[in-house]
């Protein structure tokens, strides 16, 4: 994956597998060593689901204190240091979530890194999560949220939630859209991906809205290793934790960063 990103020019890759989710980082070393690629190492908390327990009872400031010391310390033993907060997982904006969302913006306040939300598809709570940061303190232009092409669309056609998009882009933050080369439908759900041609249209009106500089554009992978449906050299959509993800066209991604270990 990485050959491929550094030979279409790429120079950096942000690897935001967060506690719950990372699972592999001295392999993360090893393809920074081997590919001359600069990889940023995210630190801070994933979704509750993929949290142990002791993360429900910990009070705010006792996970600020992790975040921080991965920042300024290093991980573990590693001796990577993170250079991002994320992503921090949020779906419903439970009791827990907030108090992950008011620690990172803690660990923002105390180190500077910028903070990268996974806003799950589908709940639309951006600018709850934007105003539990700032009231916290932490400025706008350190705030990205991610997945926002994964919440644009409904089942049907059109740009369903392209408001949403634009009431973000007046507060400030980055928005993110992240999972360019994803096209597929899940039948558990009935959400769907939108198509990259809706992405582009949105990143179009946004950033002909005056909001070009608030914009990052990036491939999330999230293959699940279970399925092992991931097709070598390029990054597959068929392997979602949700098996009846379709993707009807082959993907574009050039880089591929198999990281997921389990439920996205
Ligand atoms: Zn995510």
């Amino acid at each position: 994956m990485t050959g491929s990103g550094g030979a279409a020019g790429g120079g950096c890759l942000v690897e935001v597998s967060s506690i719950g989710i990372r699972t592999d980082l001295a392999g993360v070393r090893r393809v920074a060593a081997e590919t001359g690629l600069h990889i940023v190492q995210g630190t801070g908390f994933y979704l509750e689901g993929a949290l142990p327990s002791s993360v429900a009872e910990l009070p705010a400031g006792d996970l600020a204190a992790v975040m921080i010391a991965e920042i300024e310390e290093g991980i573990d033993d590693t001796g990577i240091r993170a250079g991002i907060i994320g992503e921090v997982g949020t779906m419903s904006l439970t009791d827990t979530e907030v108090k992950i969302l008011r620690a990172s913006a803690r660990a923002q306040l105390a180190t500077g890194a910028v903070i990268s939300l996974h806003a799950h598809p589908n709940f639309r709570l951006g600018e709850r999560i934007v105003g539990i940061l700032t009231e916290e303190g932490v400025p706008v232009d350190r705030i990205i949220v991610g997945h926002m092409d994964e919440n644009l669309v409904a089942f049907g056609p059109g740009l369903a939630h392209i408001d949403y998009h634009r009431k973000l882009a007046s507060l400030g933050v980055w928005l993110q859209y992240d999972t360019f080369g994803a096209e597929c439908y899940y039948d558990s759900t009935g959400l769907r991906e939108p198509l990259d041609a809706e992405r582009a249209y949105a990143v179009a009106a946004i950033a002909s809205e005056g909001h070009l500089g608030q914009l990052l554009l990036g491939m999330d992978v999230w293959p699940d290793r279970r399925a092992g449906h991931a097709a070598p050299g390029r990054a597959d959509r068929r392997g979602h934790q949700d098996h009846a993800g379709r993707q009807p066209a082959p993907g574009t991604s050039a880089v591929r960063f198999v990281t997921w270990p389990g439920p996205r």
